[in-house]
């Protein structure tokens, strides 16, 4: 009996000992991972994801946060690559403030991937996992024109335009894509930005801040809304939306009277469903950032192999010194109509979540 518990042991040992090595393919390597902020629900999920999926392969990961506050990022980063970080994932909180710690990791030959954010003016960029920017803006664009009826010849209305943080790259083609949609209905007068305010630079939001939203959207409604309706507010981020849906409560939108505009959003978040759930936001553009993590995940996984990880846009993405390589997922865009099937049915949420 003895003996025969004695060759059971050894058999689950070596059993065990073959399990744990098949998964430790990433050889105890250490992968950096730097995010922006915990403010904003879908990084948090972003860091989340992309420790498990690396933590499956066998990795170790330092995830750090960095409240959007430039300088700490800074100091993460060149922590890292001073505790031997064997990779970094970087989603950048300025895109332009990177080059000089990123000459460090370059002097020290740790690779680096951009995460969804492009990280400007270096060439120590290997690759860039992301959504289609542009088309995120395209969609927000063209959700206004089907809502409102301006292709079927239907206005003029009145919009206020709000853009994102100018030190992220993302924010420009958000824009882009979005303008791409509206700028010919604004031209024809079918849009009608009372505040005049029609450039990026007038319409910006630094840091995607919600709060400094709330008080544009606070001067736009007293300075060029007393007796008139504004009809839609584009808007490329949840947080913004929120912050502009705040303002707009305040001075009594949102009654059967005076019914919310249309307002735009972005990530989904929980908050942002509910509110559409609610009747308040009116739209949001979903981007799996599950899938997200498994791209840089692989593409991680690849770089630190030796191996090419699959891009699928080699074009878009100049960061003014390079056109880095990219892998673009497909946002989709979500109203009242379909988020149940596009949240709950892929259990990004549960119905519980929503309630
Ligand atoms: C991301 C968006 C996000 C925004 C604010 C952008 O870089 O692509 O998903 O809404 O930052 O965090």
């Amino acid at each position: 009996m003895k003996q025969f518990i004695g060759v059971l042991l050894i058999l689950i040992l070596s059993i065990s000992t073959v399990a744990c090595s098949s998964t430790t393919g990433g050889d105890e390597k250490v992968v950096g991972i730097a995010m922006p902020t915990k403010s904003s629900e879908r990084w948090v999920k972003d860091g989340e994801n992309m420790k498990a999926e690396f933590e499956k392969l066998g990795y170790k990961v330092d995830l750090q946060y960095a409240e959007d506050v430039v300088e700490n990022q800074l100091s993460q980063i060149e922590n890292m690559i001073t505790k031997g970080a064997d990779i970094l994932v970087i989603a950048s909180i300025d895109g332009e403030a990177l080059t000089d710690v990123l000459e460090q990791a370059k002097r020290s030959d740790i690779p680096v991937i951009a995460y969804d954010r492009l990280i400007m003016n270096s060439d120590h960029i290997s690759y860039y996992a992301t959504f289609d920017n542009f088309q995120v803006g395209v969609l927000q664009g063209e959700y206004i024109v089907d809502r409102l009826g301006l292709s079927e010849g239907k206005g003029p209305f009145n919009i206020e335009l709000f853009a994102g943080s100018p030190d992220d790259n993302n924010a420009y083609f958000f824009w882009d894509g979005a303008m791409s949609i509206l700028q010919p209905y604004i031209d024809s007068g079918d849009l009608v930005v009372r505040s005049g305010q029609t450039d990026f630079d007038q319409a910006a939001t630094l840091r995607w801040d919600g709060s400094k939203a709330q008080e544009r959207m606070d001067n736009l409604l007293s300075a060029h809304y007393s007796g008139e309706r504004v009809d839609v507010v584009y808007s490329p981020f949840d947080g913004i939306s929120r912050g502009i849906i705040s303002s707009l409560k305040a001075v009594g939108y949102g009654s059967s009277s005076n019914p919310m505009p249309i307002v735009t959003g972005q990530d989904a978040e929980l908050a942002s469903v509910k509110s559409i759930i609610a009747g308040e936001q009116t739209q949001t553009v979903f981007k799996d950032t599950r899938e997200l993590a498994k791209i840089a995940v692989e593409m991680a996984d690849s770089v630190l192999k030796g191996e090419e990880p699959e891009v699928n846009d080699t074009e878009t993405y100049d960061n003014g010194v390079k056109v880095v390589p990219s892998y673009l997922l497909e946002p989709i865009s979500v109203d009242i109509n379909n988020y149940k099937e596009v949240l709950v049915d892929t259990e990004y949420y549960t119905e519980e979540d929503l309630q």
